[in-house]
């Protein structure tokens, strides 16, 4: 049963497939801080779901963000 939908485009999805920004914990940069702030600003918190095709875009996103300001 699709009944997940995802903060970003709305879609439909099954409760298995959620993701949520937490999973950016794991990755080294951008620093999870970092990202809770990035995407506080986009009104997006921890414990909203998003599709597996926006969680890539997100995770793409916000490291080009990241890295405009490193530059
Ligand atoms: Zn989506």
């Amino acid at each position: 049963m699709k009944n997940a939908q995802c903060k970003k485009c709305l879609k439909k999805f099954q409760q298995k497939n959620i993701f949520t920004i937490q999973q950016f914990q794991y990755r080294k940069i951008p620093t999870y801080k970092w990202s809770l702030e990035y995407f506080k600003k986009l009104g997006i918190d921890e414990w909203d779901s998003l599709c597996e095709n926006c969680m890539i875009e997100y995770s793409k996103k916000s490291r080009e963000e990241w890295n405009k300001l490193k530059v």
